[in-house]
Protein backbone atom coordinates (compact mmCIF):
# COMPACT_ATOMS: atom_id res chain seq x y z
CA UNK A 1 0.00 0.00 0.00
CA UNK A 2 1.76 3.22 -1.01
CA UNK A 3 0.81 6.64 0.99
CA UNK A 4 -1.16 7.88 -2.32
CA UNK A 5 -3.75 5.29 -2.29
CA UNK A 6 -6.75 5.56 -0.38
CA UNK A 7 -8.30 2.60 1.00
CA UNK A 8 -11.35 1.18 2.70
CA UNK A 9 -12.63 -2.38 3.72
CA UNK A 10 -15.58 -4.58 4.87
CA UNK A 11 -15.09 -5.96 8.73
CA UNK A 12 -17.22 -8.77 8.67
CA UNK A 13 -16.81 -12.86 10.34
CA UNK A 14 -17.65 -14.32 7.91
CA UNK A 15 -16.43 -12.44 5.16
CA UNK A 16 -16.35 -14.19 2.19
CA UNK A 17 -19.79 -13.85 0.88
CA UNK A 18 -19.69 -9.97 0.67
CA UNK A 19 -20.42 -8.16 -2.40
CA UNK A 20 -19.19 -5.10 -1.63
CA UNK A 21 -15.23 -5.30 -2.79
CA UNK A 22 -16.95 -5.77 -6.28
CA UNK A 23 -19.20 -2.80 -5.70
CA UNK A 24 -16.67 -0.41 -4.87
CA UNK A 25 -13.85 -1.50 -6.82
CA UNK A 26 -15.93 -0.95 -9.89
CA UNK A 27 -16.78 2.45 -9.27
CA UNK A 28 -12.63 3.22 -8.02
CA UNK A 29 -12.06 1.63 -11.74
CA UNK A 30 -15.08 3.40 -13.39
CA UNK A 31 -13.64 7.36 -12.10
CA UNK A 32 -10.58 6.95 -12.45
CA UNK A 33 -9.77 6.91 -8.31
CA UNK A 34 -6.00 5.52 -7.10
CA UNK A 35 -8.16 3.59 -4.00
CA UNK A 36 -8.38 -0.05 -2.63
CA UNK A 37 -11.33 -1.61 -1.03
CA UNK A 38 -10.75 -5.26 0.55
CA UNK A 39 -12.80 -7.61 2.87
CA UNK A 40 -10.85 -8.17 6.38
CA UNK A 41 -12.17 -11.38 8.27
CA UNK A 42 -12.27 -10.35 11.94
CA UNK A 43 -13.69 -12.53 14.72
CA UNK A 44 -15.80 -10.40 17.41
CA UNK A 45 -13.50 -11.15 20.11
CA UNK A 46 -10.58 -9.23 18.14
CA UNK A 47 -13.07 -6.55 16.23
CA UNK A 48 -12.21 -3.52 19.04
CA UNK A 49 -8.30 -3.99 18.37
CA UNK A 50 -8.92 -3.81 15.01
CA UNK A 51 -11.01 -0.91 14.60
CA UNK A 52 -8.29 1.03 17.28
CA UNK A 53 -5.62 -0.17 15.00
CA UNK A 54 -7.94 1.21 11.27
CA UNK A 55 -5.90 4.23 10.59
CA UNK A 56 -2.59 2.37 11.51
CA UNK A 57 -3.65 -0.27 8.93
CA UNK A 58 -3.77 2.39 6.21
CA UNK A 59 -7.40 2.39 6.04
CA UNK A 60 -9.43 6.12 5.55
CA UNK A 61 -12.89 4.24 6.98
CA UNK A 62 -14.42 1.30 6.42
CA UNK A 63 -17.81 -0.92 6.23
CA UNK A 64 -18.94 -3.48 8.84
CA UNK A 65 -21.11 -5.76 8.37
CA UNK A 66 -22.58 -9.11 10.86
CA UNK A 67 -21.61 -9.64 13.42
CA UNK A 68 -20.17 -6.47 13.80
CA UNK A 69 -22.66 -3.40 13.13
CA UNK A 70 -23.92 -3.03 17.13
CA UNK A 71 -20.39 -3.01 18.34
CA UNK A 72 -19.42 -0.46 15.92
CA UNK A 73 -21.83 2.05 16.78
CA UNK A 74 -19.97 1.50 20.80
CA UNK A 75 -16.88 2.23 19.63
CA UNK A 76 -16.91 5.02 17.18
CA UNK A 77 -19.14 8.79 17.05
CA UNK A 78 -21.94 7.66 15.70
CA UNK A 79 -24.53 10.60 13.68
CA UNK A 80 -28.16 10.58 15.05
CA UNK A 81 -29.49 8.17 12.63
CA UNK A 82 -26.96 5.38 13.24
CA UNK A 83 -27.64 6.10 17.26
CA UNK A 84 -31.31 5.91 16.17
CA UNK A 85 -31.17 2.59 14.44
CA UNK A 86 -28.86 0.94 16.77
CA UNK A 87 -26.27 -0.04 14.52
CA UNK A 88 -23.44 1.41 12.21
CA UNK A 89 -22.35 0.27 8.79
CA UNK A 90 -20.24 2.77 7.72
CA UNK A 91 -17.09 4.42 9.65
CA UNK A 92 -14.91 7.19 8.48
CA UNK A 93 -12.63 9.48 9.67
CA UNK A 94 -13.87 13.34 10.81
CA UNK A 95 -11.39 14.20 14.09
CA UNK A 96 -11.92 10.68 15.50
CA UNK A 97 -13.64 7.63 13.94
CA UNK A 98 -17.37 8.36 12.76
CA UNK A 99 -19.97 6.04 11.85
CA UNK A 100 -23.43 6.13 10.25
CA UNK A 101 -25.85 3.66 9.06
CA UNK A 102 -26.44 3.83 5.18
CA UNK A 103 -28.38 0.31 5.25
CA UNK A 104 -31.64 3.88 5.95
CA UNK A 105 -30.38 5.53 2.90
CA UNK A 106 -30.49 2.59 0.50
CA UNK A 107 -33.65 0.91 1.29
CA UNK A 108 -35.09 5.03 0.92
CA UNK A 109 -33.28 5.15 -2.75
CA UNK A 110 -33.89 2.11 -3.81
CA UNK A 111 -37.85 2.57 -3.25
CA UNK A 112 -37.45 6.18 -4.84
CA UNK A 113 -36.01 4.85 -7.69
CA UNK A 114 -38.14 1.68 -8.52
CA UNK A 115 -41.50 2.77 -7.17
CA UNK A 116 -40.79 7.30 -7.47
CA UNK A 117 -43.63 8.27 -5.12
CA UNK A 118 -44.37 5.43 -2.97
CA UNK A 119 -44.38 7.76 0.16
CA UNK A 120 -47.27 9.70 -1.55
CA UNK A 121 -50.48 9.11 1.03
CA UNK A 122 -49.01 6.19 2.84
CA UNK A 123 -51.21 5.63 5.85
CA UNK A 124 -49.73 1.95 6.72
CA UNK A 125 -46.77 -0.01 6.08
CA UNK A 126 -46.08 -3.48 6.95
CA UNK A 127 -42.43 -4.88 7.53
CA UNK A 128 -41.69 -8.56 8.69
CA UNK A 129 -38.58 -9.16 10.93
CA UNK A 130 -37.38 -7.12 13.24
CA UNK A 131 -33.53 -7.44 13.23
CA UNK A 132 -30.82 -5.33 12.18
CA UNK A 133 -32.20 -4.62 8.82
CA UNK A 134 -35.85 -4.02 9.55
CA UNK A 135 -34.56 -1.08 11.99
CA UNK A 136 -33.02 0.23 9.14
CA UNK A 137 -36.07 -0.13 7.39
CA UNK A 138 -39.11 1.44 10.15
CA UNK A 139 -35.95 4.56 10.63
CA UNK A 140 -36.32 5.08 7.23
CA UNK A 141 -40.68 4.82 6.79
CA UNK A 142 -40.65 7.08 9.75
CA UNK A 143 -38.29 9.56 8.09
CA UNK A 144 -40.95 9.77 5.13
CA UNK A 145 -43.79 10.10 7.21
CA UNK A 146 -45.67 6.81 6.74
CA UNK A 147 -48.38 6.99 9.43
CA UNK A 148 -48.24 3.38 10.80
CA UNK A 149 -46.13 0.95 10.59
CA UNK A 150 -47.23 -2.72 11.31
CA UNK A 151 -44.07 -4.89 12.32
CA UNK A 152 -44.93 -8.64 12.37
CA UNK A 153 -42.26 -10.60 13.55
CA UNK A 154 -41.94 -14.57 14.53
CA UNK A 155 -40.08 -13.21 18.11
CA UNK A 156 -43.02 -11.16 19.56
CA UNK A 157 -40.85 -9.67 22.60
CA UNK A 158 -38.40 -8.32 19.35
CA UNK A 159 -41.10 -6.51 17.86
CA UNK A 160 -42.18 -4.97 21.18
CA UNK A 161 -38.70 -3.59 21.11
CA UNK A 162 -39.24 -1.34 18.08
CA UNK A 163 -42.31 0.77 19.22
CA UNK A 164 -39.84 1.02 22.56
CA UNK A 165 -37.03 2.35 20.50
CA UNK A 166 -39.05 4.33 17.62
CA UNK A 167 -42.56 5.16 18.94
CA UNK A 168 -46.17 4.48 18.97
CA UNK A 169 -46.21 5.32 14.99
CA UNK A 170 -44.71 1.42 15.53
CA UNK A 171 -47.43 -1.55 15.74
CA UNK A 172 -46.07 -4.91 17.01
CA UNK A 173 -47.62 -7.81 15.05
CA UNK A 174 -47.97 -11.17 15.67
CA UNK A 175 -47.74 -13.35 12.24
CA UNK A 176 -52.01 -14.82 12.84
CA UNK A 177 -52.38 -10.92 12.69
CA UNK A 178 -50.50 -10.14 9.36
CA UNK A 179 -53.65 -11.37 6.92
CA UNK A 180 -55.44 -8.09 8.15
CA UNK A 181 -52.78 -5.64 8.06
CA UNK A 182 -51.84 -6.51 4.54
CA UNK A 183 -55.29 -5.00 3.47
CA UNK A 184 -54.78 -2.08 4.81
CA UNK A 185 -51.22 -1.43 3.67
CA UNK A 186 -50.03 0.55 1.09
CA UNK A 187 -46.05 -1.20 1.57
CA UNK A 188 -44.81 -4.59 2.44
CA UNK A 189 -41.45 -5.09 3.27
CA UNK A 190 -40.20 -8.02 3.86
CA UNK A 191 -36.78 -7.45 6.47
CA UNK A 192 -36.57 -11.38 8.01
CA UNK A 193 -34.70 -14.08 6.09
CA UNK A 194 -37.55 -15.72 4.94
CA UNK A 195 -37.07 -16.64 1.20
CA UNK A 196 -33.26 -16.33 1.24
CA UNK A 197 -31.92 -19.50 -0.79
CA UNK A 198 -30.90 -22.23 2.07
CA UNK A 199 -33.85 -20.63 3.96
CA UNK A 200 -37.39 -21.26 4.62
CA UNK A 201 -39.84 -19.84 2.27
CA UNK A 202 -42.11 -17.11 3.24
CA UNK A 203 -45.73 -18.16 3.57
CA UNK A 204 -47.97 -15.20 3.16
CA UNK A 205 -50.89 -14.43 0.86
CA UNK A 206 -50.26 -11.27 -1.10
CA UNK A 207 -53.39 -11.55 -2.39
CA UNK A 208 -54.58 -9.76 0.35
CA UNK A 209 -53.22 -6.67 -0.69
CA UNK A 210 -54.95 -4.02 -2.53
CA UNK A 211 -53.59 -3.80 -6.31
CA UNK A 212 -51.68 -0.54 -5.83
CA UNK A 213 -49.71 -1.73 -2.99
CA UNK A 214 -45.88 -2.03 -3.53
CA UNK A 215 -43.32 -4.68 -2.06
CA UNK A 216 -40.18 -4.36 -1.13
CA UNK A 217 -37.64 -7.30 -0.09
CA UNK A 218 -34.20 -6.84 1.55
CA UNK A 219 -33.32 -10.48 0.50
CA UNK A 220 -30.99 -10.25 -2.48
CA UNK A 221 -30.24 -14.18 -2.94
CA UNK A 222 -31.96 -15.19 -5.44
CA UNK A 223 -32.70 -11.83 -6.57
CA UNK A 224 -36.06 -12.48 -7.71
CA UNK A 225 -37.42 -13.90 -4.11
CA UNK A 226 -40.92 -15.86 -4.52
CA UNK A 227 -42.24 -13.09 -2.75
CA UNK A 228 -41.11 -10.32 -5.60
CA UNK A 229 -42.06 -12.81 -8.51
CA UNK A 230 -45.46 -13.24 -6.89
CA UNK A 231 -45.75 -9.76 -6.37
CA UNK A 232 -45.30 -9.31 -10.29
CA UNK A 233 -47.52 -11.47 -11.17
CA UNK A 234 -50.13 -9.61 -9.19
CA UNK A 235 -48.27 -6.73 -11.53
CA UNK A 236 -47.47 -4.76 -8.17
CA UNK A 237 -45.11 -2.23 -8.19
CA UNK A 238 -41.83 -3.96 -6.45
CA UNK A 239 -38.07 -3.11 -4.95
CA UNK A 240 -35.47 -5.65 -4.83
CA UNK A 241 -32.86 -6.24 -2.38
CA UNK A 242 -29.90 -6.13 -4.63
CA UNK A 243 -31.08 -2.07 -5.12
CA UNK A 244 -30.92 -1.61 -1.63
CA UNK A 245 -27.65 -3.16 -1.59
CA UNK A 246 -26.27 -1.07 -4.70
CA UNK A 247 -27.86 2.53 -3.07
CA UNK A 248 -26.51 1.59 0.73
CA UNK A 249 -22.84 1.59 -1.07
CA UNK A 250 -23.00 5.08 -2.38
CA UNK A 251 -22.67 7.28 1.07
CA UNK A 252 -19.57 5.08 2.18
CA UNK A 253 -17.78 5.52 -1.30
CA UNK A 254 -18.30 9.43 -1.16
CA UNK A 255 -17.22 9.87 1.97
CA UNK A 256 -14.06 7.93 1.21
CA UNK A 257 -13.15 8.40 -1.91
CA UNK A 258 -14.65 11.87 -2.72
CA UNK A 259 -17.14 11.57 -5.29
CA UNK A 260 -20.49 10.66 -5.09
CA UNK A 261 -20.89 7.10 -7.17
CA UNK A 262 -23.77 6.70 -9.28
CA UNK A 263 -26.09 3.26 -9.13
CA UNK A 264 -26.18 2.25 -13.02
CA UNK A 265 -27.56 -0.04 -15.02
CA UNK A 266 -23.71 -1.56 -16.07
CA UNK A 267 -22.94 -1.57 -12.26
CA UNK A 268 -26.30 -3.60 -11.81
CA UNK A 269 -25.10 -6.37 -14.50
CA UNK A 270 -21.87 -6.61 -12.48
CA UNK A 271 -23.71 -7.91 -9.25
CA UNK A 272 -26.35 -9.62 -11.30
CA UNK A 273 -23.97 -11.71 -12.82
CA UNK A 274 -22.02 -12.11 -9.77
CA UNK A 275 -24.93 -13.31 -7.82
CA UNK A 276 -26.42 -15.74 -10.65
CA UNK A 277 -23.77 -16.21 -13.02
CA UNK A 278 -26.43 -18.93 -14.78
CA UNK A 279 -29.81 -16.44 -14.53
CA UNK A 280 -29.75 -15.12 -18.69
CA UNK A 281 -30.88 -11.97 -20.03
CA UNK A 282 -32.09 -10.22 -17.04
CA UNK A 283 -32.26 -6.08 -17.02
CA UNK A 284 -31.15 -2.88 -15.22
CA UNK A 285 -32.73 -1.35 -12.55
CA UNK A 286 -36.47 -1.48 -12.28
P1 LIG B 1 -31.31 -10.38 11.63
O1 LIG B 1 -30.98 -9.16 12.43
O2 LIG B 1 -30.65 -11.67 11.97
O3 LIG B 1 -32.91 -10.58 11.65
C1 LIG B 1 -33.48 -11.71 11.04
C2 LIG B 1 -35.00 -11.59 11.05
O4 LIG B 1 -35.55 -12.71 10.35
C3 LIG B 1 -35.61 -11.58 12.45
O5 LIG B 1 -36.73 -10.74 12.46
C4 LIG B 1 -36.01 -13.06 12.60
O6 LIG B 1 -37.06 -13.24 13.52
C5 LIG B 1 -36.48 -13.38 11.21
N1 LIG B 1 -36.43 -14.83 10.96
C6 LIG B 1 -35.32 -15.60 10.79
N2 LIG B 1 -35.68 -16.88 10.60
C7 LIG B 1 -37.04 -16.92 10.66
C8 LIG B 1 -38.01 -17.96 10.53
N3 LIG B 1 -37.65 -19.24 10.33
N4 LIG B 1 -39.32 -17.65 10.64
C9 LIG B 1 -39.70 -16.35 10.87
N5 LIG B 1 -38.83 -15.33 11.00
C10 LIG B 1 -37.51 -15.61 10.90
O7 LIG B 1 -30.99 -10.13 10.09
P2 LIG B 1 -30.94 -8.75 9.29
O8 LIG B 1 -29.57 -8.21 9.33
O9 LIG B 1 -32.06 -7.88 9.74
O10 LIG B 1 -31.20 -9.27 7.80
C11 LIG B 1 -32.47 -9.74 7.38
C12 LIG B 1 -32.45 -9.96 5.87
O11 LIG B 1 -32.26 -8.70 5.24
C13 LIG B 1 -31.28 -10.85 5.39
O12 LIG B 1 -31.74 -11.61 4.30
C14 LIG B 1 -30.25 -9.84 4.92
O13 LIG B 1 -29.39 -10.36 3.92
C15 LIG B 1 -31.16 -8.77 4.36
N6 LIG B 1 -30.53 -7.43 4.32
C16 LIG B 1 -30.35 -6.91 3.09
C17 LIG B 1 -29.81 -5.63 2.97
C18 LIG B 1 -29.64 -5.08 1.60
O14 LIG B 1 -28.87 -4.12 1.43
N7 LIG B 1 -30.35 -5.60 0.62
C19 LIG B 1 -29.44 -4.92 4.12
C20 LIG B 1 -29.66 -5.48 5.37
C21 LIG B 1 -30.21 -6.75 5.47
P3 LIG B 1 -36.76 -13.48 15.10
O15 LIG B 1 -36.58 -12.11 15.68
O16 LIG B 1 -37.96 -14.19 15.58
O17 LIG B 1 -35.50 -14.32 15.16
Amino acid sequence: MTAKVRAACVIGWPIEHSRSPLIHNYWLKTYGIAGAYRREAVPAAEFAGFIHSLAARGYVGANVTVPHKEAALALTQPDDRARAVGAANTLWFDGGLRSTNTDVEGFLANLDTAAPHWDRELPQAVVLGAGGGAQAVVYGLLSRNVGRIVVVNRTYSRAESLRRRFGDRVEPAHWHDLDAALAEAGLLVNATTLGMTHQPQLAIDIGRLRDHAIVADLVYVPLATPLLCAAAARRLRTADGLGMLLHQAVGGFALWFGRRPEVTPQLRQLLEADLEPSTPGRTGIT
